[in-house]
Order: structure tokens, then sequence, then C-alpha cells
């Protein structure tokens, strides 16, 4: 395996990475590619091709949706076999509702598909992009002895720390280490040396090709419980025209406040076909419905068990299973199980 035949696409989104100051006026503005390579002349150093597409123009990532996902993953497979590995330009702010989208939508995925942003500039001296963009390049045009790829799956890169996509959360809006993927140990760890575990990495089925999906069906919502919460605001939300699941956020290891009330909406909304998925609030650990008696009710409810799944991976899979036209029985039982690394089973 030549590095010479080793080739990257970047796919530039938009986000902060991609900002540049306006030396005038110090206000942030969109930049195009051509001139974030201006700014980072290192890329010239790789010894293999780097290509590049944009979208134009340029996105905060506060306005992503299924349609730009759909976008990337027709770019993504449209250019499968000319390229190694993939690196998208993102916004933090939605990066990992993209990445955990990407994981379910780029079915059988076998290359790397490397999303990176940064909290500062480019065009900043003290800017985080160009390290997250020059490590991202590198780790996804890395291959074993064999010429495969080293993580073929969808991550996120972020300071030091390679993610699995669908296992990481945004949760500092302030520092470089603004992601952290708390039920999943990094699949590499970045110091002098790109340090990867491949011992937790995704495998495909053998002889498994890529299958892109575009369906989604976005008739979902989040609710989040707080000890106060009304019953005209449960209420409201199961009573939504067409709505097809709710992700709910609950305590601890799954609990919920014993209200005659809240019980029977959610076994009202089962009832309708509507599917209920019992995610924690904690940014770490797992929902067990089995353990306390206010967790128990919902199982009895009809809750399905979200595991320890982050609210990014649990919607975006919502929007992907409904999108394949499941019934909510085969929905539930999908959503008990891993499809994508998205969960620990059990
Ligand atoms: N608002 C920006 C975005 O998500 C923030 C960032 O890139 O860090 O596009």
């Amino acid at each position: 395996m030549s590095l010479s035949s080793t080739s990257v696409l970047i796919i530039y989104t938009g986000g902060t990475i991609g900002m540049i100051e306006n030396p005038g006026t110090g206000a942030l503005e969109s930049f195009n590619f051509e001139q974030l390579q201006k700014h980072v002349p290192e890329l010239r150093r790789f010894a293999f091709r780097i290509d590049s597409l944009q979208f134009d123009p340029p996105m905060d990532s506060s306005d992503m949706d299924p349609g730009a996902w759909r976008r990337l993953v027709k770019i993504i497979s449209d250019n499968y076999d000319n390229y190694n590995g993939f690196v998208i330009l993102h916004g933090t702010d939605t990066m990992a509702f993209t990445a955990s989208a990407l994981s379910f939508m780029l079915e059988d995925l076998g290359k790397p598909v490397i999303l990176t942003g940064s909290q500062l500039p480019i065009g900043v001296l003290r800017t985080d992009g160009k390290e997250n963009l020059m490590t991202g390049i590198e780790i996804a045009a890395a291959r074993d002895k064999n010429g495969d790829p080293l993580i073929p799956e969808v991550c996120i890169f972020f300071e030091n720390h390679l993610m699995r996509g669908n296992r990481t959360t945004k949760m500092n809006a302030e520092n470089f280490n603004a992601f952290r993927s708390f039920n999943c140990p990094p699949l590499a760890t970045v110091g002098i040396h790109i340090k990867y575990d491949r011992s937790i990495r995704l495998h495909r089925k053998k002889g498994a090709t890529l299958k892109p999906h575009d369906r989604l069906d976005t008739r979902v919502a989040i609710l989040k419980l707080f000890p106060g919460i009304e019953e005209n605001i449960v209420k409201a939300i199961f009573d939504i025209e067409g709505l097809k699941a709710v992700v709910l956020e609950t305590y601890g290891s799954g609990n919920a406040p014993r209200k005659e009330w809240f019980v029977r909406h959610l076994r009202e909304a089962g009832e309708r076909g509507v599917v209920i998925v019992n995610i924690t609030q904690c940014s770490a650990g797992s929902v067990e419905m089995r353990r306390y008696g206010n967790g128990y009710q919902l199982l009895e409810a009809g809750v399905v068990c979200g595991h320890d799944s982050t609210t990014e991976a649990a919607v975006t899979k919502l929007m992907f299973l409904l999108g394949q036209g499941y019934p909510p029985e085969k929905v539930r039982q999908l959503m008990e199980l891993s499809i994508a690394g998205e969960i620990a089973e059990g």
C-alpha cells in the first residue's frame, strides 16, 4: 500500500472552523475552501491526495436538518469508491446529531467518516481548528498493513480523542474539549502518537457493501422530565397529530414520577402506536427499568428501554427506523438493539 495511492475527501459544511476574522470589522465570516487552504499551508505536506467539496453557502450547524444529512450521504456514496476516507468539517453545535444520523444512514460503511470542527476559527492565532483538521485527515487516511481502513465508521475527532459518532455529545460551549463520549471509550487517543484501540471498532458483515439510506421520518419529539411537570404539557405532546415516537428523558436509571395521569398518557399513546423510548438525563450510565418501582411502571406501560443511548442517537435512530416504514412493534424491537454501535446492549 503506497501513500501516493491514498486519498481523502474533505466535505466542508460550515461552522466556526471555517470562519475567518475580518481584519477590518473583527466579525466572523464564512470562507470558501480555497481560503482555508491558504490558512492551512500544512495541508500541502500530506503525501497523498486531498480533494474538497463544500456546501454553498456554508451553514451554521444550528441550521442542520435531514435535508443536509441526505446531501452528505449522497456525496459520500457518490464518491465512495474514489477515496479511502472522508472528513466532514461541521459546526460543533449539532455535530453529534449529524454523526448519529450518518451512522444509521450509511449502513455497512467500510471507510472512515470523520467529523471535526473547532471552537475557534481557523484564522485565529490560537485556533484548535488546524490540529483537529490535520489529525482528522490523518485518521481518515489511516490503513493497516493489509490496506484496510483502521477505523471504518462514523466518528467525531475533537481535542485528542476519536469518538464513536453516535456515542458522543457536545458538553462544553467554551473549552477546546467540547465533546465527550461518556458511555464508550475512545477509538483513538492522540498525543505524540495516534494510539488506536481497534478492539472496539465495529465489525461489518462479511462481503457487505455500503447501503446509503435517505428516508427519515421526523415525526418525533423529545420529552424531558422535571419535577413539577404539568399534565397538560405531557398530554399536549402525546396529542400531537401524526406523532410517531417520543424520546422520554427520565431521571437516573430510567425513573419517572408515579402519577396515575402520567403513566396513563404513556400507555394510551403506546396503544395508538407511538413508540416511547426511555433514556436517562444523566450523561453517563444506562436505563434499567427493573431497578426501581418508578422505572418498572414505565416498562409495564410499554415504554422501550433506550439503554445508554445519547439523546442525539435515540432521536436520529427513531427518524431512521420510522423512515424505513417499519411498524411500531419492529421499531420498538430495534430500539432495544444496537444497529450501529449506538448502545451497549444487555
Ligand atoms: N454555531 C457554530 C456551529 O455549530 C458553533 C461551532 O461551530 O462551534 O456552526
